[in-house]
């Protein structure tokens, strides 16, 4: 039977937003030494708005290549949920964009998307998209540094194999994220950023935070490994993450910590949701843990 204390644990949690799924996982929390999370969504409201669109090549479409480029680039992003989907979709709306007709549409988890658009191959995405089709992009790249290193997430949209609009994306960071962040390192948690976005915007974006151990460019299979090679070496891990991206690390971990602000996918796996996403909520559910077990003891 469970503990009466684990009870009074879990109800507490649930008034303060801090969703506990089960007995476990509120006995594991208090053993937790590391917390490996999630960037995009977890530590930043995960609402980027859309800072730069840039055309470098014309005339791909009939008509203006800006505006067109422009109808392209949302009508992809209309079938996309990430986050950078939705700012570019709102940009594009407030300019008065009209969808195009699209077929074989396609989400790349982590990279991107794309489609064929009047017999044309179009995608948009990260460099490590473009890269892994073999699009030259070498001209672009002082540039897409240059935004990287303001924070921004940098995406590129290719038509036939060639460059022709540069995106840049910026997202804020939690207004709470600060403040539970340095809870966490004052108890001795060690903290490691995983996200799937560039290494010169992660660690623009963690440096604020007092972070420094950051992994970037990572696949949704690379969190989930980088999570079992920590649980390996005997740490006791907690991830927290709100994305699809998220879900095999979320169930993975000793204790998955989801948003409530992300995707369904996210919630399912883990075994503790914030409900506003509000970090703190994880230094609150250490603290239920450590009363609830104390009271056993
Ligand atoms: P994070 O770990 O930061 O939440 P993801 O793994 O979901 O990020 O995505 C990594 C990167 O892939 C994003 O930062 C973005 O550059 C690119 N990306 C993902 N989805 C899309 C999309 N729908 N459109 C354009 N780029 C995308
Ligand atoms: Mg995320």
């Amino acid at each position: 039977a469970t503990p009466i204390s684990v009870t009074v644990g879990i109800g507490r949690g649930a008034h303060d937003g801090v969703l506990i799924k089960d007995a476990e996982a509120l006995e594991r929390l208090e053993k937790i030494d590391t917390l490996v999370i999630d960037k995009t969504g977890t530590l930043t409201e995960g609402k980027p708005s859309m800072q730069n669109f840039k055309v470098v090549a014309g005339e791909v479409v009939a008509g203006e290549p800006e505006a067109d480029l422009l109808a392209l680039a949302m009508t992809l992003e209309q079938r996309s949920e990430h986050p950078v989907a939705h700012a570019i979709v709102s940009y594009a709306e407030a300019r008065g964009s009209k969808a195009v007709s699209i077929s074989d549409f396609m989400s790349v988890t982590g990279k991107g998307v794309s489609a064929n658009i009047d017999g044309k191959a179009v995608l948009l995405g990260n460099p490590a998209l473009l890269k892994e089709h073999a699009i030259a992009m070498q001209e672009f790249e002082p540039q897409v540094a240059a935004w990287q290193a303001l924070g921004h997430t940098v995406m590129l949209m290719a038509v036939d194999q060639k460059v022709v609009a540069l995106l840049s994306v910026a997202d804020k960071i939690k207004a709470n994220s600060k403040e539970a962040i340095a809870q966490l390192q004052q108890q001795g948690m060690h903290i490691i950023v995983l996200t799937g976005d560039n290494a010169i915007s992660a660690q623009a974006v963690a440096k604020q935070l007092g972070l420094d151990d950051v992994r970037a460019d990572l696949l949704p299979a690379d969190k989930f490994r980088i999570v079992q090679e920590l649980q390996a070496q005997g740490r006791v891990v907690a991830m927290a993450g709100d994305g699809i991206n998220d879900a095999p690390a979320l169930a993975q971990a000793d204790v998955g910590i989801a948003m409530g602000s992300g995707t369904d996918v996210a919630m399912h796996s883990a075994h503790v949701v914030l409900v506003k996403g509000d970090l703190r909520g994880i230094v609150k559910a250490r603290s239920l843990s450590q009363q609830a077990m104390k009271n056993i003891r």
